[in-house]
């Protein structure tokens, strides 16, 4: 039996996590961390700490959903302690990520921008099409539900990550964002993103291949957060007994990533 710790409980994602983890077999929650202990899911007995250094019952693994800095102090902890990670916070900024890689030195960590097996999918498909459509312009349109807090989404920078990899450049050095006013013409071999805000949008992405004559677009639609709670429990499966690395969706399903 697999003992997990949501951190997060409280959030969205949290009470998706919660709802998936009920009923499966070779997992167990024993433990959760939120800062917000009045909205924790229906029927939850577990120990739940507003902090991981209040937290007694620690688990074999965490599954964090939260903010970054949440992220990086229980990660922090669970380096020190040898508890396994599974996360799926967004919005790291470089150091962050530097940090994240340097844990995972210490202990096995998965780390998705986006748990759902169809995005991983179309993360493979973005890539090849990148490469096969060399002359296309690409744009990124993602939508989200209002209370998201970093644009663009994670999956979206993912998609541009892999689109970026399929022409052999760096993101960083053709990525535009958030256009506004006199922009001039499009400069070729940018990507650009564009994000949407508003009702209870799980998660939308497209990715278009806009060429002369004819548009390719690869679209995403998430329609339950529990298809990113059953990724991220199905990557913990994964992970249980794995040497310490830094690990992705692409290894969990097999994908050639
Ligand atoms: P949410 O705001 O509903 O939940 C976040 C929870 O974290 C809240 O309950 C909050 O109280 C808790 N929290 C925040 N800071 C804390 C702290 N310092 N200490 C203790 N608890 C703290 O958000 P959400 O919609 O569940 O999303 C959470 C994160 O997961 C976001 O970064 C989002 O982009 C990301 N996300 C990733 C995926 C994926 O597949 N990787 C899918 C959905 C959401």
């Amino acid at each position: 039996m697999l003992k997990l710790g949501i951190v997060g409980i409280s959030g969205r994602m949290g009470h998706a996590l919660y709802d998936s983890i009920v009923g499966m077999d070779g997992l167990k929650l024993c433990c959760g961390i939120d800062s917000n202990v009045q909205s924790l899911p229906i029927g939850c007995t577990v120990e739940v700490a507003p902090s991981v250094q209040e937290l007694k019952t620690l688990p074999q693994m965490f599954i964090d959903f939260t903010r970054p800095q949440c992220s990086l102090e229980v990660l922090r902890f669970a380096a020190d302690h040898g508890i396994a990670y599974v996360l799926g916070t967004t919005g790291f900024d470089e150091a962050g990520k530097a940090e994240i890689a340097a844990c995972a030195k210490k202990i096995p960590l998965v780390m998705a921008s986006n748990f759902s097996v169809g995005v991983n999918l179309l993360l493979a498909l973005v890539k090849e099409t990148s490469a096969i459509m060399q002359d296309a312009d690409i744009e990124i349109v993602e939508a989200h539900h209002r209370y998201k807090v970093d644009a663009p989404s994670g999956t979206a920078l993912s998609l541009g990550e892999a689109a970026a990899a399929g022409r052999g450049v760096e993101l960083k050095d053709v990525m535009v964002a958030g256009r506004n006013g006199i922009t001039g013409e499009r400069q070729y071999g940018t990507i650009g993103f564009s994000s949407v805000r508003g009702g209870d949008i799980v998660g939308d992405h497209s990715v278009m291949f806009c060429a002369d004559g004819e548009l390719v677009e690869l679209k995403h639609h998430a329609s339950s957060r529990a298809t990113f709670a059953r990724g991220a429990l199905r990557a913990a499966r994964w992970l249980e007994g794995r040497a310490p690395g830094l690990y992705g969706m692409p290894q969990v399903l097999g994908l050639n990533g």
